[in-house]
């Protein structure tokens, strides 16, 4: 089932909610939204809006819609398997071995269940890191499950698992995508990147040649397109940012996911050249890059937002909990209890990571003019029926379980807790349906 936009492009106005602006307007209590034809119209108190469709959410929380800024949401399909299936074990391998049997339908089916676990947990913007494109057919799948989910979205553009190392990524094909963008973005909704293999990032099976690599980012960017790298996850991947730096390939148009290991100095080399960068500290940890260090990038002044990455590594997409880890995790290592507070964490997933996309002007705060992405959280439950302070609660109690509506480019795809266009059961049957296919051709 599909959003029409027709149909769900909504004037409502959202009343007498707990208002996480996260711009300068701050929070408002007991604040309104106004919502119509996809823009914020006003946020404040006791808003005129003539004819609107009005829902209560006296007692509950208004936020941003919450913001990924990467995930490999193909491989959705493979949630379980990060230990390894028949002779391929690990993340890696089992990426590589299972992956090379997918269909394009088989992507479609993978990146349909990440939208739709998105939704469910109150995420309304997307970084689909697509790295594994075995041909147009694949990008084209993976393109028409974010067209029809109702999120926005970044589109990176990549390569195949198990892509020989001494072959270019598909350059042809990522330039006939770019040049017929309009047909794949959903209405501005989606935009194009390259998700670039760099020197081979954090996989290690994956060590591309200078001559290769430096060819594939001059690409990316002879089409304008951002570009996104895997940089610095296991130790002995250190040193790739001060090998793009010496390079001249670092800039603000370059995200780099998984600083862990990066020195301090090349933290202050990325900051100094503008690189936006992702933390993903539940796939960090579980595939033992050691901790995320938020409180250091943030601290070089480094532009930074929250992951996804893979749920065969996080388990799932709960956003609420990549928060509240990567604040746990900020504090624990700067021993110091307000390293990185609540609304530090929210921002991250909010606001900050719309800008590490390029998005900013666009989502990540209830600000009038802007697009209308916007989550309500129900208090409703026990873990969040006291409500002290919401952002501190949204951060260390909510889950998506939680959420009880979801507005994404002022269309609403959950409402009373229920996706409004997806039918779960077909989501989950189909994606079923096509892992037992790809497992059967392993
Ligand atoms: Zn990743």
């Amino acid at each position: 089932m599909t959003p029409d936009p027709a149909v769900s492009v909504v004037n409502l106005v959202i009343r007498g909610g707990y208002v996480v602006t996260m711009d300068s307007a701050g929070d408002i209590p007991g604040g309104d939204v106004h919502v119509s034809d996809g823009v914020i119209r006003a946020v404040g108190k006791n808003l005129d809006a003539p004819g609107a469709e009005v829902i209560d959410a006296a007692g509950q929380i208004v936020v941003p819609g919450l913001v990924d800024t990467h995930w490999h949401m193909w491989n959705t399909l493979l949630r379980g398997l990060s230990d390894g299936h028949g002779d391929h074990q690990g993340y890696f391998a089992t990426c590589v071995g299972v992956g090379r049997h997918f269909l394009p339908s088989d992507t479609y089916a993978g990146t349909r269940l990440a939208c739709a676990e998105a939704i469910d947990a109150g995420i309304t913007t997307v970084h689909d890191w697509a790295h594994n494109i075995r041909g147009l057919d694949w990008a084209e799948a993976g393109l028409r499950s974010l067209a029809e989910s109702g999120l926005r979205a970044r589109f990176s553009y990549g390569y195949e698992t198990g892509h020989p190392n001494d072959r270019l990524m598909a350059l042809d094909d990522l330039a006939q995508v770019a040049a017929r963008w309009p047909a794949y973005s959903a209405g501005d909704r989606i935009h194009l990147g390259v998700a670039w293999r760099g020197t081979g990032g954090s996989n290690p099976a994956m060590r591309v040649a200078p001559k290769l690599y430096r060819e594939e980012i001059d690409a990316a960017r002879g089409l304008g397109l951002p570009v996104s790298v895997h940089a610095c996850g296991p130790r002995a991947a250190a040193g790739q940012v001060e090998t793009y730096a010496a390079d001249g390939l670092l800039g603000p148009d370059l995200q780099l996911v998984h600083l862990n290991n990066a020195s301090a100095h090349e933290v202050s080399l990325a900051a100094e050249a503008g690189c936006p960068v992702s933390v993903s500290p539940f796939t960090e940890l579980q595939i033992g890059y050691g901790l995320p260090v938020t409180g250091q990038l943030l601290a070089a002044g480094l532009r930074t937002g929250l992951s996804v990455d893979t749920t065969m590594l996080s388990g799932n997409a709960d956003m609420f909990a990549i928060m509240k880890v990567t604040q746990a995790c900020a504090n624990a290592l700067a021993y110091h209890e307000f390293e990185l507070t609540a609304r530090d964490a929210l921002r991250l997933a909010t606001i900050d990571g719309a800008r590490t996309l390029g998005l900013d002007a666009v989502t990540g705060s209830l600000t009038a003019g802007k697009r209308a992405d916007l989550i309500i959280v129900s208090a409703g439950a026990p873990n969040l029926g006291v409500l002290t302070d919401p952002v501190r609660l949204l951060v260390t109690a909510a889950h998506p379980g939680n959420v009880d509506t979801v507005i994404a480019d002022g269309r609403v795809l959950k409402r009373n807790g229920v996706l409004t266009g997806y039918d779960v059961d077909e989501v989950t049957r189909s994606a079923r349906e096509a892992l037992s296919g790809v497992l059967a051709r392993v």
